[in-house]
């Protein structure tokens, strides 16, 4: 089996580098350096670029505490799950540094399709990855960027899926991945006291979860909020009802 012969991108290096914090300089008007000799002094003091997102800084992350006196916000924003299909059964059969390099060009490409969209990549759980736009960067039509990161991730998943078939040993069918959106006020911070994370929380997440749950492989579904706030041009087909865990009634859902 060979490893490294699927082209890897940096997701840091395509997208285009802000010079100063995106989100500090629209919050506060304040402009930190992010890169380059003016960003020295602050590195010094430990203010960097974001792992969830480069053209923000690690002052956006705690923003709660130090601007706004708070440990949380409730905001609108929109929520992405994407997951890796086929991984889990994969990766029973793969030795751990395959299964390593997959889940590397997995986050990558999520990585620079969410960035590109100023959105924030939050977490990665396993091989899913959970997004959030309008935070720290506040964008206006971030269901909008949403559906355009999800379908830049199905995209490019789908044009190295030949070459990741013939690396992995597998059918080009037997890896791809399901994508659900939902937008609504969630509330997005620091939870918990003895492992403090920066997330959001709330309904809106967890229909997200769901809707990523329902959709198959090579699929984005999203709810009516998205379909709505997104334009009607961003949905290919529906809707129509899903059962989702968790949930009494059935779920209208529109693929993208
Ligand atoms: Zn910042």
């Amino acid at each position: 089996m060979m490893l490294g012969s699927v082209v890897r991108r940096d997701p840091a290096m395509t997208v285009q580098q802000a010079k100063i914090c995106k989100g500090c300089w629209q919050q506060m008007h304040m402009p930190v350096p992010l890169r380059g000799v003016l960003s020295l002094p602050f590195r010094a003091v430990g203010i960097r670029p974001s792992r969830m997102n480069p053209n923000t800084c690690t002052i956006c992350e705690s923003m709660f505490t130090t601007v706004m006196r708070a440990r949380k916000v409730t905001i609108d924003a929109t929520v992405m799950f994407a997951d890796l299909r086929g991984y889990t059964t994969l990766s029973q059969a793969l030795s751990a540094d395959a299964i390593s390099g997959l889940l590397d060009v997995f986050y990558d490409q999520c990585a620079g399709a969410i960035w590109e969209q100023d959105g924030l990549l939050n977490k990665t759980i396993g091989d899913a990855v959970m997004a959030v736009f309008n935070f720290p960067i506040k964008v206006p039509d971030h269901a909008r960027r949403a559906v355009a990161a999800a379908r830049e991730i199905q995209r490019h998943w789908s044009d190295g899926s030949s070459a990741r078939a013939t690396e992995f040993g597998v059918s080009e069918a037997a890896l791809g991945i399901g994508i659900g959106i939902h937008s609504g006020e969630l509330s997005f911070g620091e939870f918990g006291h003895t492992h403090r994370d920066l997330t959001a929380i709330g309904t809106v997440v967890n229909t997200a979860s769901r809707a990523q749950t329902a959709a198959a492989a090579g699929q984005i579904l999203m709810t009516q909020a998205v379909f709505e706030r997104a334009g009607s041009d961003v949905a290919s087909s529906g809707p129509k009802p899903y059962q989702l865990k968790g949930f009494d009634a059935p779920i209208e859902l529109y693929s993208a």
